[in-house]
């Protein structure tokens, strides 16, 4: 964080609110996930005014904890030990907190509501989202104690009073006009607001899901709705690196990249941003920056529109627990359709799909069916049946991709040829090189996934 001068200091606290910046800032799970993280996160709040819209995550564990309650099959031994963890791990922050009595009867409240959901039957997808978003409804609620605490006096808002969207629960699609329109009628510029992110409501008021890690996404729609001039994504990581820092120990922060490369880097594996996020951001003209709430002053990534250095390859993404749909058809030979047909029932089964290779008679595609992924496939049954009417239908699965992520990659020469040659000691299933400027990705088998990424990194990216 830039040091203020005395001067500076005071003519930025004494500014006229039309003056002042907006900045949203927006604190993951980890950042939030213990009385300490929580108190360093406020102080980063607290240390710049204009930070006037506060969008947290669930406490680190909660949504996984509470997708764990979902689990239809789930014994009662289970459960109590799913919500114990809840317990234990929001109790934990406020018995520090002052004002350890009223959280605490709010918290043991959300809980009996927590419990008193989890014996409704109707257990459906609807159900799902409503039961998830406690973890953000909980979070906040002691989240804005902290920052009071801290000097900074945020209005606890609803999230869902803002954030429209349509009623595709588990991933919902957020209804931009209405979110401006909300926005203005809840939002007031100069006052400071807490909200959650992850969650939304339908135009009926059912509580909506935005797709696991959504807040990132919550938080770049706010910050195009109330026009800010900064996004910031405080995380466990100091920054947007060059590859996931838990499997290269060698990845290092990207002081710059550009949008479309961010884009591209979430939208194949890079947790660091929900695979959405920085679209609203790009429409809203706002800045990004991705940093650590543990190591604030090192100024981690700011993701601009240009970026003085053009890479060929700057940063490399890796998706596991990917499947890869073969479908082949020999009536198909010399016939027009295919395509049109195949990809019709994928749409209306809403399965989204990544890759695509196709010959005369054959098709390979691959689907994002890992667990925790922000637009999860479902394969069904129902899916496959419908398929095995017109073609053969194979499905192979732990399946892992990997995309390398930088500029004018269909353009430049010479990459494809040490790429593969780095790679014949495993067995590459699909290669996708040519549709996109930003990336060129290949699916190889999960359980080598690792040790290509590690070996890729150590070969193309410089230091
Ligand atoms: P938060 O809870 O703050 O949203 P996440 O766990 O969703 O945090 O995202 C941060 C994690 O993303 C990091 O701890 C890191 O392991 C992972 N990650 C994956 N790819 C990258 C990358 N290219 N740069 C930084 N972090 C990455
Ligand atoms: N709490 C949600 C999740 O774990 C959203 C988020 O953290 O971004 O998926
Ligand atoms: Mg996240």
């Amino acid at each position: 964080m830039p040091k203020y001068s005395l001067f500076s200091a005071f003519t930025q606290f004494i500014k006229p609110t039309f003056l002042r910046k907006m900045i949203v800032s927006k604190f993951g799970g980890t950042s939030v996930g213990t009385f300490e993280a929580m108190q360093r996160s406020a102080s980063i709040a607290a240390s710049d005014p204009d930070r006037k819209l506060i969008v947290i995550s669930a406490t680190s564990g909660t949504t996984n904890d509470l997708v764990a309650l979902s689990a239809d099959d789930l014994s009662s031994t289970k459960r109590e030990e799913l919500l114990g963890n809840i317990e234990e791990r929001h109790m934990d922050i406020i018995k520090q907190c002052k004002e350890r009595e009223k959280l605490e009867k709010s918290f043991q409240e959300q809980l009996s509501e927590l419990r008193d959901h989890l014996d409704f039957s109707g257990r459906d997808k609807k159900w799902k989202d409503t039961l998830y978003a406690f973890g953000e409804l909980m979070s906040t609620k002691i989240f804005v104690e902290v920052l009071k605490e801290n000097g900074v006096d945020a209005q606890w808002l609803d999230a869902r009073e803002v954030m429209k969207t349509d009623s595709t629960f588990g991933n919902a699609e957020p209804i931009w006009d209405s979110i401006q329109q909300q926005a203005e009628v809840h939002i007031k510029r100069g006052q400071a607001y807490l909200t959650q992110g992850f969650i939304g409501s339908d135009v009926f008021g059912n509580t909506t899901t935005l797709g696991r890690g959504g807040s990132d996404f919550s938080a770049s729609l706010f910050a195009e709705a109330v026009d800010a001039d900064t996004l910031e994504i405080w995380t466990d990581v100091a920054g947007v690196y060059t590859t996931d820092p838990r499997i290269v120990e060698e990845a290092f922060p990207i002081k710059e990249i550009s949008f479309d490369e961010a884009a591209e880097l979430s939208v194949f594996g890079g947790k660091v941003l929900h695979p959405a996020t920085l679209k609203p951001a790009i429409r809203g003209g706002v800045n990004v920056r991705v940093a650590s709430s543990s190591d604030p002053d090192n100024p981690g990534t700011y993701i601009v529109k240009e970026t003085d250095e053009k890479p060929v390859i700057r940063a490399i993404s890796l998706r596991k627990e990917q499947t890869l749909l073969t479908v082949n058809s020999l009536e198909m030979l010399h016939q027009y359709g295919f395509l049109a047909h195949l990809f019709k029932v994928l749409a209306e089964h809403k399965i989204s799909v990544d890759l695509v290779s196709t010959s005369e008679v054959s098709v390979a595609l691959t689907l994002d069916t890992a667990v925790n992924a922000a637009n999860k496939v479902d394969l069904t049954d129902d899916v496959l049946e419908e398929l095995g009417r017109f073609a053969e239908v194979q499905v192979e699965e732990d399946l892992a991709l990997i995309a390398l992520i930088g500029n004018d990659l269909q353009k430049t020469s010479g990459i494809g040829g040490p790429l593969l040659t780095s790679m014949e000691d495993y067995n590459v299933r699909l290669v996708c090189h040519g549709a996109s400027p930003n990336n060129l990705c290949f699916l190889v088998n999960q359980d080598e996934a690792e040790e290509i990424v590690r070996m890729l990194h150590g070969k193309f990216i410089k230091g």
